[in-house]
C-alpha cells in the first residue's frame, strides 16, 4: 500500500494550484485520518487562493466540504471507527475551555478551528482531525452530495430552523446559486411559504422544481410589493452577495420579521433603519455550525430528498474545477472527486 498521498496546495497568497505528493500523516493522540472520496469547492476557499484570512500560514490544503472515511484513528477516540463514513466542514473544532464553549455554544468558540484554514482540508486524499469536527453520513447519500452539504447545506438548514420561523409562515431565498438552491429545498421541506427570487426568468422553472411556491423576477418585478402581497417575509435569506439588493430586501420583511445573511458582500449594506423599527425586523448574520448540526443537516437531507447539483472534477483538474466554481457559470456546486 502506497504511503504517499496527493493533495492540492496554495503556496503563497494570490499563488497558482500546485499538485503535490506527500507522506501520509498519521494521526496524534486524540486525532482521526479520513481518506477523502470528495470535497465540495466553496466560495470562501478563495480566502486561502487569494490571502484574504489574517494570519493564514502557507502552504495550505484548502477545503472544508470533505466527505470520506476514517481511515485511522488516534489513541483516546472512544465515539468513532475505522470505516465509518464522515463528513468534515467548516467547523474544524473548538477548545472546550473558553467561556463560550462552557455554554455549550461551540460553534462561537473564541479558539474555534477552520478546516482548509487553521489546518490543512480535504483537497487531499487524506486530512486529519479532531473528532468533535465529525459527521456520520447517512449510507444512502453519496460522497459527492454529502461534501456540499458539509458548509453550503449546514449554512442554510441551520440558518432556516433557528429562523423562528414557522410552518406556513412566509420565508424568501434571494439567489438560485450555491446556497440559494439548497436554501429553496429546506425551505419547502420545513414547511414554509417558500419564495424564491432570482434576476432573470431562466432560473424559474428550476426554482419551482426545486420547491419554491413562488418566484419573484428581480428584474422585472418589484420584489418589495410581491413580498409585501403576500405580508411580507418572515424570513429572508439574503445568498446572493449583492450589497444593494440586500439592503433593499429590508422593505419586504414582515413584522417581527428577520433579513438573515449567511455569505458576506464584498460592500456594506445601507439598511433603512426606519423601516426596521417599525416593523421591529432585523437584519442578522448566520455562521455555520458544529459537526452535529452538519450531521442533522445530512440526516434531514437523505429522509426528505434535498440534493445538491454538483459539477464533479478529479483533484487533478482543480485548477480548471477552482475557475469553474468563481464563474459563476456553474450550477452550482463544483466537487472534487479523489478516485484511489
Ligand atoms: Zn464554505
Ligand atoms: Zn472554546
Amino acid at each position: 500500500m502506497s504511503t504517499k498521498m496527493k493533495a492540492a496546495q496554495i503556496s503563497t497568497a494570490g499563488g497558482d494550484w500546485e499538485l503535490v505528493e506527500r507522506e501520509i500523516p498519521e494521526p496524534g493522540p486524540g486525532q482521526v485520518r479520513v481518506k477523502v472520496e470528495a470535497c465540495g469547492i466553496c466560495h470562501s476557499d478563495a480566502l486561502v487562493k487569494e490571502g484574504l484570512w489574517p494570519g493564514l500560514q502557507y502552504p495550505r490544503v484548502p477545503g472544508h466540504e470533505v466527505a470520506g472515511r476514517i481511515d485511522s484513528i488516534g489513541d483516546n477516540i472512544t465515539a468513532w471507527t475505522k470505516g465509518q463514513r464522515v463528513g468534515v466542514g467548516w467547523h474544524g473544532g473548538h477548545c472546550f475551555v473558553c467561556e463560550q464553549c462552557r455554554r455549550g455554544d461551540f460553534a462561537m468558540c473564541v479558539n474555534r478551528k477552520v478546516t482548509g484554514i487553521d489546518f490543512d482540508g480535504g483537497y487531499a486524499t487524506h486530512l486529519i482531525v479532531p473528532p468533535e469536527t465529525l459527521a456520520a453520513i447517512p449510507d444512502d447519500l453519496p460522497a459527492e452530495e454529502a461534501g456540499p452539504f458539509m458548509c453550503a447545506g449546514v449554512t442554510v438548514f441551520n440558518a432556516l430552523r433557528n429562523s423562528g420561523a414557522r410552518a406556513g409562515e412566509v420565508v424568501a431565498v434571494h439567489g438560485i446559486g450555491g446556497l440559494g438552491h439548497l436554501g429553496v429545498q429546506y425551505a419547502r421541506r420545513l414547511g414554509f411559504n417558500t419564495v424564491a427570487i432570482n434576476r432573470g426568468d431562466d432560473k424559474e422553472a428550476l426554482a419551482r422544481q426545486l420547491g419554491a411556491h413562488h418566484y419573484i423576477d428581480a428584474t422585472a418585478q418589484d420584489v418589495v410589493a410581491e413580498l409585501q402581497k403576500r405580508g411580507g417575509a418572515r424570513v429572508i435569506l439574503a445568498t446572493a452577495p449583492n450589497a444593494q439588493a440586500i439592503s433593499a430586501l429590508v422593505d419586504g420583511l414582515a413584522p417581527s420579521g428577520k433579513l438573515l445573511v449567511p455569505a458576506a458582500p464584498a460592500e456594506p449594506l445601507t439598511i433603512n433603519v426606519f423601516s426596521l423599527i417599525m416593523k421591529r425586523s432585523s437584519v442578522a448574520g448566520w455562521y455555520s455550525g458544529t459537526a452535529r448540526d452538519s450531521q442533522d443537516t445530512l440526516e434531514f437531507s437523505s429522509l426528505t430528498g434535498v440534493h445538491p447539483m454538483i459539477e464533479k472534477y478529479p483533484l487533478g483538474r482543480v485548477a480548471e474545477a477552482y475557475e469553474q466554481m468563481h464563474s459563476g457559470k456553474v450550477r452550482f456546486r463544483v466537487v472534487l472527486t479523489m478516485g484511489d
